[in-house]
């Protein structure tokens, strides 16, 4: 069945999905100006003349061609009561169709639920994004990183991701060393990276769409008693974790675990996010791993399991695994050693 088909199969009212990578995910169209009302016996796709061609050539779905203002020609297209997607839809195109005389009621996460679990395409996708990411980190350890700005060193890794086949960037790489590290979203910067501190190192790329993500914390000598302790803390929370990360447990659960352990060591004000996130379509999707999630996990899902210990003036850590939970046990993607690396 496909994707489209199981969606068909789950909504008991007209869905008007507007987020483009569920778009994406539902019938693999790619367009910056498309939507989709999936009903129970079929779906429709609008979009504007630019796209129409590529289009017409979607399979499963009935294209109707809309003027380049999209959200005002849904209304002369539609009809009665509709759902959304509260997360996407901006208020001025609710107004748009409201103004219109759609009925509409605010839906989340129908179509993050089923992209939350992978299919096997999916997943050869991410397993391929995350072995580039691994011969990144494993080239990455043999340069030197004293003396040299966070910013060269990116620029220096999204070189080495390109010459690696990578299609896109998974994002702008953090990459924090020193006092910067100890901000968990430290962009580089100019200032050069001194010796004697870590380097938290946060990248990943796109194959297929599909996105990979790892971080690393690389030591550039010997480290001070905090720093050290810091990182022996993270990583055994970081495996803790990752033993808890199983088909069944809560988002919530997993959370807990890595952070009593952090709390307990006395690190506790220094973890100040959330354990972890799926990764697919998007860097950060369902589900997710932290303080407030309802998410359950099950197998078909890619996580992240990302504890961070920052020490204000000292510097960052940050683990970060990308993993396949199956119900049969979790695969780690990222295979880079989480042993403390010393970089010269
Ligand atoms: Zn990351
Ligand atoms: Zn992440």
């Amino acid at each position: 069945m496909s994707r489209l088909e199981q969606l068909q199969q789950r909504v008991d009212q007209p869905l008007l999905v507007s987020n483009p990578f569920n778009v994406r995910y539902l019938t693999g169209f790619k367009s910056s100006n498309a939507a989709l009302l999936v009903d129970p016996d079929r779906t429709r796709l609008f979009t504007d003349f630019r796209y129409a061609e590529a289009a017409s050539q979607v399979e499963g779905v009935e294209f109707e061609q809309t003027r380049r203002n999209l959200y005002a020609t849904l209304p002369e297209l539609l009809s009665g009561s509709i759902a959304f997607e509260a997360a996407d839809l901006t208020y001025r195109r609710w107004q748009i169709l409201a103004d219109g005389g759609l009925e509409l009621t605010p839906t989340t996460g129908i179509v993050e639920v089923q992209r939350a679990v992978k299919d096997d395409g999916e997943l050869a996708a991410i397993r391929r994004a995350a072995a580039i990411t691994n011969d990144v980190y494993s080239w990455l350890a043999e340069q030197p990183f004293v003396g040299r700005s966070e910013r060269d060193l990116a620029s220096a890794i999204e070189t080495r991701y390109r010459e690696l086949g990578a299609e896109n960037l998974a994002f702008e790489f953090a990459i924090g060393a020193g006092p910067n590290g100890a901000l968990p979203h430290a962009k580089a910067g100019e200032i050069p990276i001194p010796a004697g501190t870590t380097v938290v190192v946060d990248t990943g790329c796109q194959i297929g769409g599909y996105y990979s993500d790892c971080t690393r914390t690389f030591a550039t000598g010997e480290l001070s008693e905090e720093l050290a302790r810091g990182y022996e803390v993270c990583l055994r929370a970081q495996e803790a974790a990752l033993a808890a990360t199983v088909a069944g447990a809560k988002g919530i659960d997993v959370d807990r675990v890595a952070r009593n352990m952090i709390e307990l060591e006395g690190f506790g004000d220094a973890f100040g996010h959330g354990l972890g996130h799926g990764v697919g379509l998007e860097v950060h999707e369902a589900p997710f791993l932290n303080q407030e999630s309802a998410d359950v996990l099950q197998g078909g899902n890619v996580v992240t399991i990302e504890p961070g210990i920052y020490q204000p003036g000292l510097g960052g850590i940050r683990i970060e695994d990308l993993a396949i939970v199956h119900d049969t046990g979790l695969e780690v993607l990222t295979s880079f050693p989480k042993t403390l690396v010393t970089v010269g």
